[in-house]
């Protein structure tokens, strides 16, 4: 929205068609397991696990979730162990 704004507003006389797309400054995001010291991932703790799932019973990545690879690796089959023993759904509503 506000991006639109500033390409027209970039639109000057400069005859340069290529306006490089602004990106937002992505926000540091800190594996929470590591900053809470937790060296193996708990597939009982479904409540945390719950928060690395979207709606629909998906992992999410790593990219998004901000877990480091030792920790989503061991995330992804926190989740997984979690299904089979019923904790979390293998498919959302
Ligand atoms: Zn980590």
């Amino acid at each position: 929205m506000d991006n639109k704004k500033a390409t027209s507003a970039a639109k000057d006389f400069s005859g340069d068609d290529k306006i490089k797309k602004t990106r937002r400054p992505m926000k540091k995001k800190v594996c929470e397991f590591c900053e809470k010291g937790i060296a193996e991932v708990d597939y009982k703790d479904v409540s945390r696990l719950r928060r690395y799932v979207t709606e629909k019973g998906k992992i999410i990545s790593a990219r998004t979730s901000g877990c480091c690879a030792r920790h989503q690796r061991q995330l992804t089959t926190a989740v997984k162990r979690a299904r089979m023993m019923a904790l979390l759904p293998f498919k959302g509503e």
